[in-house]
């Protein structure tokens, strides 16, 4: 017996609530997010629902540069144009690739802690789509 939601309904659900909101291994406990249907560890596909915090500590990053400027541009390039791309592993236990914004991309470590945001993409054939980012988390 499983609880079967079309990704359609699933993903309305998650444009309404703009939380983290992830799946709970009704198996063996593992926290999916983003929800993959099923589960990463056992691949049981009954869930429960559950609201993550958004906080997390970074994994791994990358610094992106377009273009790769000349050293003499790279001021400009940084001001400008470099963005960090991180691993950042949730307090709940699931690791996300996403952007890390409003950060000097020089100041970002390994073990830093962020906070997720959720914010609206674009909409398609009526359904929303979100993407998360991540801030540093401020104290
Ligand atoms: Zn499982």
């Amino acid at each position: 017996m499983g609880a079967h939601i079309s990704i359609p309904m699933y993903e309305r659900t998650v444009g309404q609530r703009l939380a983290f909101e992830g799946e709970r291994c009704a198996e063996c406990g593992t926290i999916a997010f983003p929800p993959k249907g099923a589960c990463p560890d056992c691949r049981n596909t009954e869930f429960e629902t559950v609201d993550l915090s958004g906080d997390g500590t970074i994994y791994s990053y990358t610094v992106l540069s377009p273009g790769g400027a000349p050293p003499e541009f790279a001021g400009q390039a940084r001001a400008e144009g470099r963005y960090v791309v991180a691993i950042v592993e949730l307090d709940e236990g699931p690791r996300i690739t996403a952007q890390v914004t409003d950060v000097d991309p020089e100041s970002v470590d390994i073990g830093m802690p962020v906070t997720g945001q959720i914010r609206r993409i674009y909409e398609e054939e009526g359904v929303v789509r979100y993407g998360f980012k991540f801030v540093p988390t401020s104290d």
